[in-house]
């Protein structure tokens, strides 16, 4: 053989007998070496690919939850489950397909469970705002099954078309709060004894949802536009997270852990915090309070959210990024006036509260009533251009209003 004919590799100019194997293409060989290099570089690249597809960035579990802190005050467990829950959705959802592989990752639906005003909604806005996804919300207590009074449980889904401006392709990898899911609980334990319409026709048919179907979403929502053509819209990989005080849970924790303990009660009672039993829920304690265990299976992921004591609700008053009196001072400046608050008044203000029983919900209506009077007169009077909030000034306005007013809103 002739030197010019020496059959070579075309990438390293290796020899063909120094080689394992040469493969031949049409105009050139590519030596087992340069395969093997070759593969790396594009498992590499898919790799990274993986983690930025298109617009979309996945975080860390560890920068989700340091995210989550600067507008979420406490609920340490929440906000550590939920990016961990998140973070394992969404690199789920990106992985090349796997259809034949035998591991399936499967899908992690949440459910949170604390009381009203605890902060669950704004753990779940807030993920969705950091990664980009569409988010809506979507209230499980107006929901009935199909061709009942009340919107269908896909009417869900038009929301998340519409917060997604319709795109499909957005919409299928957004995130749907279900609120008040408790109240779709099973009222009796008879599961028999009248067909529910209320509450478990909708936990039934919330099921193909939550676990991955494709549904037809009017992308108007409601009956009322009989023509509209409807939207293919596939739910696999929506994460649906459901949050519900689950008012009076704490009997069924209690029983079960009190039935559990027996044998070893000893070194079981003094680690229990028995006023915070939310903290031990589990998805029996669910299916105990009425939700049905195949949605319950659907949500795999459950997490609870601590009532907020007095420092919670006065750094929540002051030190997230959008805290409330931050949000006054800058509506102040675009007056070109100065807001503060004296610690008293502040005092006073997660006081009041406190005794509402409305989570850091009774903050901001209480806010409102304090701030209504000067709201409405700086604006319009050039000569003031200060305002200091006092306790007395908060005492004075506080007495102006009804609280049953104050309570309702
Ligand atoms: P729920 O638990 O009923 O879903 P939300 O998340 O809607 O409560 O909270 C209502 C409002 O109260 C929020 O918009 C937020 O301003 C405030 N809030 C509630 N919990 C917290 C928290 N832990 N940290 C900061 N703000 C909170």
């Amino acid at each position: 053989m002739s030197d010019n004919l020496k059959i070579v590799c075309s990438f390293c100019g290796k020899d063909k007998q120094d080689t394992n194997i040469l493969i031949a293409g049409t105009a050139a060989h590519i030596c087992d070496d340069c395969i093997e290099q070759a593969h790396e570089i594009i498992k590499e690249d898919t790799n990274d690919e993986i983690f930025s597809r298109e617009d979309f960035t996945l975080l860390k579990p560890k920068e989700i939850k340091e995210h989550l802190d600067h507008f979420v005050i406490g609920q340490d467990d929440a906000k550590k489950v939920m990016s961990v829950a998140v973070y394992n959705h969404y690199k789920r959802i990106l992985q090349p397909d796997t259809t034949n592989e035998d591991i399936e990752i499967e899908k992690s639906n949440i459910i949170m469970v604390g009381r009203t005003g605890t902060g669950k909604t704004l753990i779940a806005k807030s993920i969705a705002k950091l990664l980009k996804v569409p988010f809506c919300i979507a209230d499980a207590t107006v929901l009935t099954e199909a061709g009942y009074v009340g919107e269908d449980v896909e009417s869900i889904l038009t929301r998340l078309l519409q917060s997604a401006d319709y795109d499909v392709e957005k919409a299928k990898r957004g995130i749907v709060f279900i609120d008040e899911i408790d109240k779709v609980a099973r009222k009796s334990d008879n599961p028999s004894i009248t067909r529910d319409v209320s509450g478990e026709g909708v936990q039934q048919a919330m099921l193909k949802l939550l676990e991955g179907t494709i549904v037809n979403v009017p992308p108007q929502g409601g009956r009322k536009h009989p023509d509209q053509k409807m939207i293919a819209l596939e739910t696999k990989d929506i994460l649906f997270i459901s949050g519900g005080a689950f008012d009076g849970i704490e009997q069924h924790i209690s029983a079960r852990m009190n039935t559990q303990s027996i044998g070893f009660r000893t070194e079981n009672k003094d680690v229990i915090e028995k006023d915070n039993l939310l903290q031990y829920v589990s998805p029996q304690d669910l299916k105990s309070f009425g939700l049905i265990p195949e949605l319950i299976g659907r949500m795999p992921i459950v997490t609870h959210l601590n009532p907020l004591d007095r420092a919670a609700l006065k750094k929540i008053l002051t030190e997230p990024r959008n805290a409330l009196i931050k949000q006054y001072q800058k509506l102040f400046e675009m007056d070109n006036a100065t807001l503060t608050f004296d610690k008293k008044a502040i005092d006073i203000i997660v006081d009041k509260a406190m005794e509402f029983k409305l989570g850091a919900r009774g903050l901001r209506s209480i806010c409102e009533a304090i701030m209504l009077d000067a709201m409405f007169e700086f604006p319009s009077d050039k000569s003031k251009r200060e305002l200091r909030i006092t306790s007395d000034y908060v005492k004075s306005q506080l007495t102006k209003l009804s609280f049953t007013r104050l309570k309702a809103a």
